[in-house]
């Protein structure tokens, strides 16, 4: 496994200082990605400076004096097997873990949520269109990942951990007002985040050339999330 590093965050994990890991791996392939070194498994397309696993938590050891919390997140951080036992080490540092996921794998969350040790304290799940368009997404043979998604959701509402939503407004009308409608039965009472896309380092580089401005963007994150708050629910914009 290996991890890039960002060693002190202050937007990585709501308000705390943290350090934030970024496994590698991942079962998607949105093509708006924004870390394609972490996506792709071939060590060739890496050019970012990466750690072991053992050298991360050497390094939160070091450093556990100014952090409060560290960041898991990827690529798919439920992809690793080792990841309860990653969670438990930085528990016992003592720091508090905030996991991100694309709630693909719900297995791994119900395992990690099953015992205290490897409990984070804090999930994020991206949403990031509607559960029927998924398959958009899927990196290799068709999968229930609309299913699993949906049962990640719900395992994480039933798990008492503090949690949030995050979904990032895409451009040309890739995200639209049915996904919101589709995506709202898996967002509970807890923050539904939308941020504004930004291109640059696309992992599909058409990506890179949208001609949208950056006003046109955040106008349509705080358009959905206007839509998610018409549906019940906590949608915060940007700004
Ligand atoms: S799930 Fe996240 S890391 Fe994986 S391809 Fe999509 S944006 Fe990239």
């Amino acid at each position: 496994m290996k991890i890039a590093l960002r060693k002190t965050s202050l937007l990585d994990y709501p308000g705390k200082i943290a350090a934030a890991a970024f496994v590698s791996g991942c079962n998607l392939r949105c093509p708006w990605c924004h870390n394609p070194e972490l996506v792709r498994p071939e060590p060739e397309s890496w050019n970012t400076e990466t750690l072991s696993p053992d050298e991360v938590l050497a390094f939160l050891h070091k450093r556990r004096a100014v952090l409060s919390g560290a960041v898991i997140s990827g690529g798919e951080p439920c992809l690793w097997k080792d990841l309860p036992g990653f969670i438990a080490e930085i528990k016992k540092i003592p720091l508090l873990v905030k996991l991100d996921t694309n709630g693909t794998i719900p297995s791994m969350l119900e395992m990690i949520f099953a015992d205290e040790k490897s409990r984070p304290d804090y999930i994020a799940l991206d949403l990031k269109l509607a559960p029927s368009r998924y398959a958009l997404l899927i990196n290799g043979p068709a999968a229930n990942t609309a299913g699993a998604l949906k049962q990640s959701a719900a395992l994480i509402h039933s798990s008492g951990i503090e949690h949030g939503f995050r979904t990032l407004a895409l451009p040309m009308n890739f995200i639209t007002e049915r996904d919101i409608e589709e995506l709202a039965p898996l967002v509970d009472e807890a923050p539904w985040q939308f941020r504004a896309f930004r291109g640059g380092n696309c992992l599909d580089k058409t990506w890179d050339c949208i001609e949208e401005t950056e006003a046109e963007l955040e106008k349509r994150a705080k358009d959905l999330a206007e839509k998610a708050r018409q549906l019940g629910k906590r949608g915060i914009g940007p700004g």
